[in-house]
């Protein structure tokens, strides 16, 4: 493989180490996916958590500085399938610092298509470069911008098309400017992804169907659809506690998730991971690295990385992560070298969110005795309480194990 060498400057001085700090040695895998979490928001939502710094447009040239520190860690360029820019709002930079983020990216990361696996000789992308925006951000010069620099994918950050329930999520959009944020990025990309969330407070079951139906008649070929959740330190984790919030019933959640399955997969889409749904071929495949196993790079405050066989992930205060970079410290607030059991384990569990499960009986015979031993006794335990089934050497959930699954998985952790 060819890499050239980034200009050197004196930001590239530092970290020097972070490749052994991440896990990576000479003759291991090279991470084919990267993840870089920008932090900053136009404001904080109710019911989230996430690391974020809401209307801080003052740090974003401080933290650029301190990304592209943490980015010269790789040493030299290191040419990647997918890269997945997420957050906070990434679309929220303006363009001068939106240039360099890309510019950095298109240094440190360039994608390239590399592999020859027999995935990627039936994909119908080889490469993947996305981008979350807030519908408010998805103007024609962002398009443009993005499309010059590469990203040929763009998630929406849409939620819903009723102005009640955007209100009551203390979204800042209304429904037109989902409408035209859809309208402009479908004028400039071929793949484009909307969000939407369920079991907001108050919702209807016809609430819920009117949103299936508006994206439905957006003509989008991807869909990511999360039950609303009350996270602890979310404003709306407070007010649930105060009884302010009144959450609307497990039983309610569960009839919204099930629609959404119905009526999605009625109109063409894909139930392709417990959450996502796509058109043919159109499945976000950056994502599938984290389901699959496989290894990937992050940046940014709070980001999570899966290299060699350790997993790392940076401190979650933007303030904090930048400090340590501009200080010469590691980012790294917690890592994890994960053994063979650990391993075997995870990827089960990452591997069982897709639909299609899997390869159980190709991956176990790699597994230690005792936890394959283990595995096997929990499938056939779940096959027999119909939440599981066997498909060919495969292993997936069924419709019935999908309504459970998140109370499975801690069993076999
Ligand atoms: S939900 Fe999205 S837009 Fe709202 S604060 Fe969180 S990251 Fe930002």
């Amino acid at each position: 493989m060819v890499v050239d060498r980034p200009r050197e400057n004196a930001i590239c001085e530092v970290v020097s180490d972070s490749l052994d700090a991440w896990g990576w040695s000479e003759g291991a895998d090279l991470p084919a996916s990267a993840y870089i979490h920008i932090p900053f928001c136009h404001h904080r939502c109710g019911y989230c958590n996430f690391t974020l710094l809401a209307n801080r447009s003052d740090l974003y040239d401080r933290f650029l500085d301190a990304l592209e520190k943490e980015l010269s860690g790789l040493l030299i360029s290191r040419p990647v399938q997918t890269v997945f820019l997420g957050g906070g709002t990434p679309s929220i930079l303006p363009p001068p610092q939106s240039i360099r983020l890309l510019a950095m990216l298109g240094r440190w990361l360039p994608i390239t298509s590399r592999s020859n696996s027999d995935r990627d000789k039936v994909a119908k992308y080889l490469t993947e470069f996305s981008i979350e925006a807030n519908p408010l951000d998805v103007t024609t010069d962002f398009c443009k911008r993005c499309k010059d620099h590469g990203i040929d994918r763009v998630s929406i950050g849409g939620q819903s098309f009723q102005p009640n329930k955007l209100q009551h999520l203390e979204r800042d959009h209304s429904p037109a400017d989902l409408r035209r944020a859809i309208e402009t990025a479908k004028e400039h990309f071929n793949r484009v992804s909307v969000d939407l969330i369920f079991g907001a407070p108050g919702e209807t079951l016809e609430d819920w169907c009117c949103d299936l139906d508006a994206v439905i008649a957006a003509e989008i070929d991807h869909v990511s659809t999360y039950g609303l959740t009350y996270e602890k330190g979310a404003k709306f984790w407070s007010l649930r506690k105060k009884g302010i919030l009144d959450p609307v019933s497990e039983e309610s959640e569960l009839m919204m998730y099930e629609e959404a399955i119905d009526r999605l997969t009625c109109a063409g889409f894909e139930h392709y991971e417990v959450s996502n749904f796509s058109k043919p071929g159109e499945e976000c495949i950056h994502n599938q690295a984290y389901w699959e196993g496989r290894p990937w790079w992050a940046f940014g405050p709070s980001a999570a990385r899966f290299v060699g066989n350790r997993r790392s992930v940076n401190h979650r205060g933007t303030i904090e992560y930048m400090k340590r970079i501009e200080s010469d410290r590691s980012p790294i607030e917690e890592s994890e070298d994960l053994d063979e059991d650990q391993r075997l384990r995870e990827r089960f569990v990452f591997g069982m969110r897709q639909r299609k499960g899997v390869s159980w009986d190709d991956w176990k015979v790699s597994g230690p005795a005792s936890t394959v031993d283990f595995i096997d006794g929990l499938i056939q335990q779940h096959i027999e309480n119909g939440w599981m089934q066997r498909v060919g050497g495969r292993v997936a959930l069924t419709r019935r194990g999908l309504m459970v699954s998140d109370s499975l998985w801690s069993e076999y952790l």
